[in-house]
């Protein structure tokens, strides 16, 4: 599926071959809360790297989070990088070298139509603030920290794959 996205002052727009579009995974860790805003959690799409096409791309900033290990206290910086407008803020999508064949745009950056998924993932609910309701409707799934199913795994099994 080939969509395209932009920013909230359009200062950065993109388009990128998704072939894994439903909005299904809602994440609730603490990065993205803070970085994406919103209900709680941010939901990222799974889409090819190389079809990435940026206009704007002067704009972009780039965060890499650090995290802290629970037992040692050891603070590390994490290899993925998560793409913002230094303009207006609006979070764009997360790439991470060690799967750099893949990227994440944020579902609330796309303008195109997206499907809607059948069910969802809550997922990194061990790092949810107390604040935020898990909407859970039937078939959903709830993971601790993330699922082992790939994004793609998912797509499959739910028949939205056309092969
Ligand atoms: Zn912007
Ligand atoms: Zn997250």
């Amino acid at each position: 599926m080939h969509l395209e996205g932009s920013c909230h002052c359009k200062a950065v727009t993109f388009t990128v071959d998704c072939p894994h579009p439903a909005p299904y995974m809602r994440c609730y860790c603490t990065i993205c809360r803070k970085t994406g805003g919103g209900g709680g959690y941010a939901i990222n799409l799974g889409a090819d790297f190389e079809s990435l096409g940026i206009e704007g791309k002067e704009n972009i900033r780039v965060y890499q989070a650090i995290n802290e290990d629970p037992e040692t206290g050891k603070a590390t910086k994490s290899p993925a990088e998560r793409s913002f407008c230094g303009l207006c803020g609006t979070a764009l999508w997360v790439w991470d070298p060690r799967w750099s064949d893949l990227v994440h745009p944020f579902a609330s950056t796309i303008d195109s139509e997206l499907p809607v998924a059948p069910t969802h993932n809550h997922i990194m609910l061990d790092f949810k603030a107390s604040w935020v309701p898990v909407e859970k409707s039937k078939g959903d799934g709830s993971f601790p920290a993330y699922p082992d199913e790939s994004l793609a795994a998912w797509h499959k099994r739910m028949g939205l794959v056309k092969e």
